[in-house]
């Protein structure tokens, strides 16, 4: 007889590892599988990526057991200040700010290192009773209306009540189970890295709308060899990236101080420098059979409002949730009436994303006079409006439609889970 868990999760990245912790913390029997070795992620030397974590997305891995492993303490955003520019010239004065004293004093986000959070994914997986990893491994999944089986490349086979496809955009589950994608094509590249800077940046997160896309600075703690830090991320047109991606520190220093502007003194790229195609994807069901689909594997956004895994971080809270509750009442973690109402949690909120993210990056990156005036007195306006302002920036703390308990910083005791152990 093979081995049972509740549910395999199959994609060990920020989505698929924060899951599976959250729910083998609440003593579900979780099984985790990534093609990829693990403790290469947590490569020692500083990358310069980093994640802008909501302070939803913060409630849950706290709730995970995650937060407190982090390696480093993480830089707050405590303010946010929205721009509208051209490259060389002073940014509009016509711009928005937000300041976390206005929606009661707790920061917007923190921006952690993916290392660091791999660090923590990885040490916490490992730390749980009721979780086993299996990477690197291949997984072949066989689903019918009883369970799932897992085979994988190591000889191990196992079953599941429910097999959660975490595995990023290119996710097999989601093709194999013959679920459909839009996809759109943004023609960009983002590029993203950090930078050393002369003067502080005082919790400052900016985002800079140019005409070939955004430009948002997010300050970071210091590390050990600079006292101030921030991330980049730079959308660019594909054939203009690949040119700054080229150039010698100094020039492409220069050409960052060009968009983001004085206001952080002399700037010195640190770190690598990674560029990524910049495309859009919503899968059009987020469950098959005995299959759910998280994070990436569900959908993509464009980074200009930094949320792509506040997103599925959105999405590890409600499945998270709808499992424990099932387990804990002797219910079946994976039948169709739970993966139904997933879906129904998540897929609009996901779509409002995608449709704000997109339309945000449509309007900004057009350069007809009109429509940036337009804007700009937009921008302005909003700014005059504290009730306007408060939704945004409760959207940015990633508060959203249907946030439950965990999200919520309620903790896994708001969930009901008596009888599971
Ligand atoms: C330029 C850019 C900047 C961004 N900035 C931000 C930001 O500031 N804030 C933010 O919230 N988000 C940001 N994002 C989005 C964020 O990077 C993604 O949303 C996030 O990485 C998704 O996590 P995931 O776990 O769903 O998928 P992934 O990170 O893609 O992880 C997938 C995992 O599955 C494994 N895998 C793949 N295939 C298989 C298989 N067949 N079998 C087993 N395992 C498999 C992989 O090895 C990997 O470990 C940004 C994205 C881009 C492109």
């Amino acid at each position: 007889m093979s081995e049972v868990f509740d549910i395999c999760v199959i994609g060990a990245g920020p989505v698929g590892a924060t899951l599976a912790t959250t729910l083998a913390t609440a003593g579900v029997r979780v099984a985790v599988v990534d093609a990829a070795p693990l403790p290469p992620m947590e490569h020692p030397a500083f990358d310069g990526r980093a994640y802008a974590i909501a302070a939803t997305s913060r409630h849950l891995l706290e709730a995970a057991g995650v937060w407190a492993g982090l390696p480093q303490t993480p830089g707050p955003i405590r303010h946010i200040r929205v721009l509208d520019g051209q490259p060389g010239e002073p940014a509009s004065r016509l711009g928005l700010d937000f300041d976390s004293a206005e929606t009661g004093g707790e920061p917007f986000g923190w921006m952690v290192e993916a290392r660091a959070l791999r660090v923590a994914l990885n040490a916490r997986m490992a730390s749980l009773a009721h979780l086993t990893v299996h990477a690197p491994a291949r997984a072949e999944v066989t689903r019918d209306e009883t369970g799932a089986t897992i085979r994988l490349s190591t000889g191990a086979e196992f079953r599941a009540a429910l097999v959660v496809g975490a595995e990023g955009r290119n996710s097999l589950l989601r093709r194999q189970a013959g679920i459909g994608v839009t996809r759109f094509d943004y023609h960009q590249m983002g590029i993203v890295g950090a930078i050393a800077h002369e003067l502080p940046h005082d919790e400052v997160a900016l985002e800079q709308f140019l005409p070939h896309g955004p430009f948002a600075q997010l300050p970071m703690a210091p590390t050990k060899d600079h006292q101030h830090v921030s991330a980049i991320v730079w959308t660019e047109k594909r054939h203009l990236a690949e040119r700054f991606l080229a150039m010698p520190d100094e020039a492409y220093g220069r050409e960052i101080e060009r968009r983001m502007g004085s206001h952080l003194g002399r700037v010195t790229p640190i770190g690598r420098r990674w560029s990524y195609p910049l495309t859009a994807m919503h899968a059009a069901r987020y469950a098959d059979t005995r299959l759910a689909l998280v994070g990436d594997a569900a959908h993509g956004i464009h980074p200009i409002a930094g949320q792509g895994l506040n997103l599925g971080f959105r999405d590890v809270g409600a499945l998270a949730e709808l499992i424990i509750q099932a387990v804990a009442a002797g219910e079946d973690p994976g039948s169709p009436g739970l993966l139904a109402r997933y879906q129904a949690a998540r897929r609009p909120d996901a779509l409002v994303m995608l449709g704000a993210t997109h339309a945000l990056e449509r309007l900004f990156g057009n350069s007809i006079p009109p429509i940036r005036l337009a804007r700009r007195l937009g921008l302005a306006a909003v700014q005059r409006m504290p009730g306007l302002k408060q939704f945004f920036a409760r959207r940015a703390m990633g508060f959203g439609s249907a946030t439950g308990g965990l999200l919520e910083g309620r903790g896994l005791e708001s969930v009901p889970r008596q009888g599971i152990g």
